[in-house]
């Protein structure tokens, strides 16, 4: 556990996943009382469906939803993700979102009950408060070493010696692109902030000028300075429990979250961690902030899944589980019993269930409209009218694509503004599903090989 404070590099790693298709939704869009407004933080109509979010959120933020979970359900595109991330961002910039899909469980190279213990303490924060120092003192010597095996790593040392002690440190890599920059060498007075790594050089040494003949050389000498380490402010770092997973799962576990090279965890390491959370938590230096988990397709998940996720939400550090599903009564999966959702009874008396209802013309516009702000796409009034007919008749998302492939066909002819002409280009060159399953079957005689007769097991 000894490699645990560079925690401020890798705090930002969950907003990662809030870019994207979902980036104009900023919060639920509601009011003080709890009523959603028509169009606001980015998100349109869908009122009942909100305000039951909204109720929930409340819920959560009054710690009375602890160990329960919460079920959208709906047709595709009717927001049901878009709901879970204005949750996620109503609930504050420290609260960690994890979105996955269910068949991810079973894509990746690890267990699915690894893949969803990964997935449940990436949506755990820990927030933990440091102090932050700073410290003076006298350069009497700096060392830099890259080793071979590592390159591009560089690890090193510092002397420093300070009115009461001398001390070595160890140098982080921010550390030490600081001390290159600064030019910091032996005999300098520096300032070290440990919270940021920084270091700012304050002048040299007043005994090197006893030492040497200086002339001419605008330096600023200091005497080494009293009361050398000064307690600054108390610093937070938020990352989530899976973050201190992996960075304490191996040497250099720090690279792995960014090469996603992480594997399966040993569970010696995470009870280590748990521990160790927990000791922190005793002595007031770090809080748990239950974040959300997002399983969309959550009919995908089979028997086993479902057990695990019984099991998980009864663990206090357990995360706001939210699950969507476009099912309705289906099978549930390695099982021969149908179900509502293809969900275990058990686990669906513990839900509380939210319905999406489908987009009227009125709403889709002004999705459309705000998603054309959001990717700064000028598009005229009739090529939004079109986009929005081109919406209710194939899918949301299918549209909302076309805006974006729409504005670089304008851009290609130098336009300004996306037109109709822009619009039906695209709209020919790439099909929707309903105009693809026709392709398909139009051309099916055709192909050279038959693809696996038809079933109606709708999950496979
Ligand atoms: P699926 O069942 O296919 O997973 P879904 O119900 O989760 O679909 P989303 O992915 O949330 O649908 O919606 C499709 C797109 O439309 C997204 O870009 C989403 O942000 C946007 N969107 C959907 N509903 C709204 C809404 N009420 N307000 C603003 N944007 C929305």
């Amino acid at each position: 556990m000894s490699n645990i404070p560079k925690l401020g590099e890798v705090k930002d790693i969950t907003r990662i996943e809030r870019i994207g298709a979902h980036s104009h939704i900023r919060g639920l869009g509601i009011d003080q009382s709890l009523e959603p407004r028509e169009v606001s933080e980015g998100m349109v109509g869908q009122i009942n469906a909100r305000k039951a979010a909204a109720v929930i959120l409340q819920m959560i933020k009054e710690g009375k939803i602890a160990g329960r979970a919460i079920l959208i359900g709906g047709e595709p595109g009717t927001g049901k993700t878009a709901i879970a991330m204005g949750m996620a961002q109503s609930l504050g910039k420290d609260v960690p979102f994890t979105a996955i899909a269910a068949s991810e469980i079973f894509s990746l190279e690890m267990s699915k009950t690894e893949a969803l213990t990964q997935a449940f303490r990436r949506s755990i924060g820990v927030r933990i408060k440091e102090e932050n120092e700073l410290i003076e003192g006298e350069v009497v010597d700096i060392q830099i070493d890259r080793p071979a095996s590592g390159a591009g790593i560089r690890v090193g040392k510092l002397t420093l010696k300070t009115t009461s002690m001398d001390a070595l440190y160890d140098l982080g890599s921010k550390m030490i692109d600081s001390l290159v920059k600064e030019k910091v060498t032996a005999g300098d007075i520096i300032r070290i902030d440990k919270g940021s790594g920084k270091i700012t050089k304050l002048g040299r040494s007043i005994s090197r000028l006893r030492d040497h003949e200086v002339s001419g050389a605008k330096v600023n000498f200091i005497e080494c300075p009293e009361g050398e380490i000064q307690k600054r402010k108390e610093v937070e770092h938020t990352v989530s429990l899976h973050e201190i997973d992996v960075i304490n799962s191996r040497a250099q576990g720090f690279f792995a979250l960014f090469a996603g090279d992480i594997g399966e965890i040993k569970p010696e390491v995470r009870e280590q961690i748990n521990q160790k959370v927990a000791d922190w938590r005793e002595e007031g230096k770090a809080d748990i902030i239950p974040g959300v988990l997002f399983i969309d397709e959550v009919h995908m998940l089979d028997m086993e899944c479902f057990s695990f996720l019984n099991r998980a939400l009864e663990d206090d550090m357990a995360p706001i589980l939210i699950m969507a599903t476009n099912r309705g009564i289906t099978t549930i999966r390695g099982t021969n019993y149908r179900a509502p959702h293809g969900i275990p009874v058990d686990l669906l008396d513990r839900l509380l269930i939210i319905h999406t209802q489908p987009y009227q013309e009125k709403d889709v516009l002004k999705i459309l409209k705000i998603r054309a702000a959001e990717e700064d796409v000028d598009i005229s009034d009739d090529a939004l009218a079109l986009l929005t007919r081109i919406g209710l008749e194939t899918s949301l998302r299918y549209s909302i694509h076309l805006i974006t492939s729409a504005s670089l066909v304008c851009s290609k002819r130098k336009g300004t503004e996306v037109s109709v002409d822009d619009v039906r280009k695209v709209y020919d060159l790439f099909v929707d599903v309903k105009r693809s399953v026709k392709y398909l079957k139009d051309y099916q005689d055709e192909f050279l090989y038959d693809t696996q007769p038809t079933t109606t097991n709708d999950q496979k």
